[in-house]
Parts: C-alpha cells; sequence; structure tokens
C-alpha cells in the first residue's frame, strides 16, 4: 500500500462561482484561480500524485498554460485518474476534508462523493468528503479562503499476488510470503 496527501487553498473572490469537487454551489463569492480553483479537487489530485511519487498537480498542470484556463478540475482528475492506471496502481480510498466557514457544505456532500467516484472510476464507499469551520480562527475563519485537505491509499498492481482479495491464500504484498488470510 502506498500512502499519499495533499492539501490546497484558495482566495474567495466576488464574481467567481464556488466550485466545490465539481459542485456548483451558490454563495456571494468564488475561489480564485486560473482553474475552476476547486481546492478540494486540487487536494485530492494531489494526494493521488504523492501516494504515487509522481510529482504534483502544478508539475503536471501549470497555471501557466492557457489550456488548463478555466478548466473543470474534475477533467483533470481524469487525467490523473488515467495516469496512474498506467503506472499500474489502483485507488484503495480517499478522505478528503474541506475547511470553510460558509457556506454550510452538507446539503452538498453526497454530490460531492459521487463527483470524485465517477470521475475515478470508483465505488461511492471508497470515497470521503468531509466539511468543517475553524471556529472563526484563521484565513478561512475570517472567510478569506477555504482550505482542502486529503489522504489517498494506493495498491501497486504490481505487489498483489495472483489471489489478493480473494478468500485462501494469498500472497502477502509486505513480506511476499504466502499466507493464510
Ligand atoms: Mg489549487
Amino acid at each position: 500500500m502506498r500512502i499519499g496527501t495533499g492539501y490546497d487553498v484558495h482566495r474567495l473572490s466576488e464574481g467567481r462561482k464556488l466550485i466545490l469537487c465539481g459542485v456548483d454551489i451558490p454563495y456571494e463569492k468564488g475561489l480564485l484561480g486560473h482553474s475552476d480553483a476547486d481546492v478540494a479537487v486540487h487536494a485530492v489530485m494531489d494526494a493521488l500524485l504523492g501516494a504515487a511519487a509522481l510529482g504534483d498537480i502544478g508539475q503536471h498542470f501549470p497555471d501557466s498554460d492557457p489550456a488548463y484556463k478555466g478548466i473543470s478540475s474534475l477533467e483533470l482528475l481524469k487525467k490523473v485518474s488515467a495516469l496512474l492506471e498506467e503506472q499500474l496502481f489502483l485507488i484503495e480510498n480517499i478522505d478528503c476534508t474541506i475547511v470553510a466557514e460558509r457556506p454550510k457544505l452538507r446539503p452538498y456532500i453526497d454530490d460531492m462523493r459521487k463527483n470524485l467516484a465517477d470521475a475515478l472510476g470508483l465505488e461511492l464507499s471508497r470515497v470521503s468528503v468531509k466539511a468543517t469551520t475553524e471556529e472563526g480562527l484563521g484565513f478561512t475563519g475570517t472567510g478569506e479562503g477555504i482550505a482542502a485537505q486529503a489522504v489517498c491509499l494506493l495498491q501497486p498492481m504490481l505487489e498483489m499476488g495472483p489471489d489478493d482479495r480473494m478468500p485462501g491464500p494469498a500472497r502477502c504484498p509486505g513480506c511476499d510470503r504466502w499466507c493464510e488470510t
């Protein structure tokens, strides 16, 4: 198994849409950025790339490239998914936390999870999205910006035994022995 973490922050600004995990959330401000500034998807992509030791999103999708201006970050997430597949990694699970004082995100969480799961071709049960506030403290507390953190686990396919995930004897990815599971 490989673990990865991602972290991102974007500034809240007037005249922008607020897009989180691909969901267009009604609010008086939106996140500023070169793409759609979907801070949560950015954190998820960095976690996935980090777990695979494949660099970061700045390297893969530079904000100096006009091709990515205004692009939906879910499209970028699909590219990361293809990259992981190419490198023979399976995604075990993803857990993302969005830190925002306002708006309340609870009504949108299910759609956010579905968008991430669909973009990555995962079952919904492997994708978690949570929201929290920082009790009015710091830049998220004052509403200057929104932050997001993500962690993920990847399973390298090359480390999987032929009977991995099957009942009965399986090669242990940790010690490379055949174990009774
Ligand atoms: Mg970003």
